[in-house]
């Protein structure tokens, strides 16, 4: 039973966020043989066209303006809206982003229409399609089935594999003209965080630090070691208030929520509020002096050490491979 779905293709920095890929392949299973039609909002973005066909979009729609250089609620809205009156699709996949969160059931209540968020795992199973996620924390999952015809899903980055690359994969790019009209919001000036490497929320190696590392000059060695595995330095909240890195860092219930292939914990007695940002992550490696430190027991290879030591012995190792 073939539908139609739509993807946002988050543009960022010039570049799409991977997610729009992992997008693309939970609308193909949505889908189930149906049309995947991208939209691409920004300004300057047509040319991002080619990598979402590749990715699997049969189609592309593009709305270029000024005022949707830089995101806003309600600029973004208005280009959506059109593009979904355009479109008329049966099913709407953002990722579960900073972007996908405020825009998703913004757009859902504007049409009356039903959200799933947080999506992990997509399956079709005769005419239902059958999503999987988190809740209490990651403790427990839940599966909702689309009983509407017209539902919005948010897809957390990291758990669903884009579809294989394809450049030889052909598609339709149209523009969409919309009008962009009573913004009340503008985007004056976009401050930045320095940020070193990989986008941590994206990152398929996170090296996380807590307490134990005791300094800002302690991360020193977790950024090595991130490098070396081209991975992304995390922080737990007890790092961050002690004020050795930024709240950017931060993983948990009130932090980033990250679901890596390999997340190394240093100095993190793993608390239930940073098992709720980490502990769906694929392979978990906790380094701390303390045996009976609770996260040990989320961890699938645990090293009772100190950190200090431990890690730069693990960045020397794997600089040999
Ligand atoms: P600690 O608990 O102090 O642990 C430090 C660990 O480092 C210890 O286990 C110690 O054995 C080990 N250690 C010390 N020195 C070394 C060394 N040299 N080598 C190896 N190990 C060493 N926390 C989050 O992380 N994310 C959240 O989003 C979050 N949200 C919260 C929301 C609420 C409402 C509340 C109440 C709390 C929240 N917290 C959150 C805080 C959480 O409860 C913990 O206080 C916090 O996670 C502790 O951080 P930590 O593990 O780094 O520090």
């Amino acid at each position: 039973m073939g539908r139609k779905v739509l993807v946002l293709g988050e543009a960022r920095d010039g570049g799409l966020r991977n997610v729009s890929f992992e997008a693309i392949s939970a609308a193909s299973t949505v889908a189930d043989g149906g049309e995947i039609v991208a939209a691409l909002v920004g300004k300057d973005v047509k040319a991002l066209s080619e990598e979402l066909i590749a990715y699997g979009a049969n189609k592309v729609v593009v709305t270029e303006h000024e005022d949707l250089a830089a995101y806003t609620s309600d600029g973004y809205a208005q280009a959506l809206l059109a593009i979904i009156e355009s479109e008329q699709p049966e099913a709407i996949v953002f990722g579960h982003t900073a972007l996908g969160k405020d825009l998703a059931p913004k757009l859902a209540a504007r049409l009356d229409k039903g959200l799933i968020s947080d999506v992990t795992d997509v399956e079709v199973g005769g005419d239902q399609v059958v999503f999987t996620r988190p809740i209490y924390s990651g403790k427990a999952f839940e599966k909702k089935i689309m009983t509407d015809a017209f539902t919005f899903v948010t897809i957390r980055p990291n758990n669903i594999s884009p579809l294989a690359k394809d450049e030889g994969r052909t598609g339709h790019v149209e523009d969409l003209n919309v009008e962009i009209k009573n913004l009340r919001t503008v985007v004056k000036e976009v401050v930045r965080k320095a940020t070193q490497g990989v986008d941590l929320s994206e990152a398929k190696v996170v090296i996380a630090g807590g307490r134990g590392v005791k300094s800002t000059e302690g991360f020193g060695p977790l950024q090595e070691l991130a490098d070396v595995l081209n991975g992304a330095v995390g922080a737990s909240r007890g790092a961050c208030d002690a004020d050795y890195c930024d709240y950017s860092l931060q993983i948990g219930q009130t932090g980033k929520v990250v679901t890596p292939d390999l997340y190394i914990a240093c100095g993190i007695s793993g608390a239930i509020q940073h098992l709720a940002g980490m502990s769906n992550s694929k392979i978990i490696v906790a380094i701390n002096k303390d045996p009976e430190a609770n996260i040990f027991k989320v961890a699938d290879y645990g090293i009772v050490g100190d950190l200090f030591e431990v890690v730069p012995l693990l960045t020397e190792e794997f600089k040999k491979l």
